[in-house]
């Protein structure tokens, strides 16, 4: 479906569709779930606009490409270009803070890491990057969020920004010094363990909080 940058109020938010750029292994427990070693520094990936789709009320998953996994990922949305950032502009550049599914064709990318190929096959397709609506930073005090994910009902992952290897500040500084960050730019942090196949007819919700409230709350069906 269509996609555009929403806030949890239903408002479209004025900013323009960016890239979005990825960390893989950010939490030590997934790295190590796949049998990865832990980087010393963070192994960046980007996925273009054309990934972006809404995460509700549906995510069309590609068919026939081997499995399809979830990675539930803290998203960042920027409000204002970052190049060679220093802490305070990156704090100053976000608008605020979702959830997105990093989808991967898992099999195809454990093909491509074999070849030592890029992974932009298994990562960058259409539609492999849903994304929620996003709770504006003046809402929400970003180590505090903590982001849950459920597979039909069952508790899947949970994600805790303390468990990162790079801290958000320190990892869109990193990507910064890498290429320059635009607004509307999308910053996915990583993901912890618990990552899994999505099947046709699954039922997929996220739930963002911490302690005693509830920011955001979104369901989709797998199509
Ligand atoms: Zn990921």
């Amino acid at each position: 479906m269509h996609y555009e940058h929403r806030d949890v109020h239903g408002s479209v938010i004025n900013l323009p569709l960016g890239k979005v750029v990825c960390v893989g292994r950010n939490y030590a427990a997934h790295a190590k779930e796949l049998g990865n070693a832990i980087p010393e520094i963070p192994l960046l990936f980007m996925k273009p606009k054309t990934s972006l789709c809404r995460f509700e009320p549906s995510i069309l998953i590609p068919k026939n490409k081997g499995s399809v996994h979830f990675e539930t990922e803290i998203a960042v949305l920027l409000q204002k270009s970052l190049s060679n950032a220093k802490d305070e502009q990156v704090l100053d550049a976000i608008w605020g803070y979702g959830v997105a599914l990093d989808l991967t064709l898992r099999d195809l990318q454990n093909e491509l890491k074999e070849k030592s190929q890029p992974w932009e096959k298994a990562k960058a397709f259409d539609g492999a990057c849903p994304v929620t609506a996003f709770v504006n930073k003046n809402e929400v005090n970003f180590p505090d969020i903590r982001v849950e994910s459920f597979k039909n009902k069952k508790k899947v992952q949970h994600v805790n920004p303390e468990q990162m290897l790079w801290s958000f500040l320190s990892l869109i500084t990193y990507m910064s010094e890498c290429f320059t960050l635009e607004a509307g730019d999308i910053i996915l942090t990583g993901t912890p363990e618990g990552v899994g196949k999505l099947e046709e007819g699954d039922g997929f919700s996220v739930l963002m909080k911490n302690q005693d409230r509830e920011f955001l709350k979104s369901s989709t069906s797998i199509e």
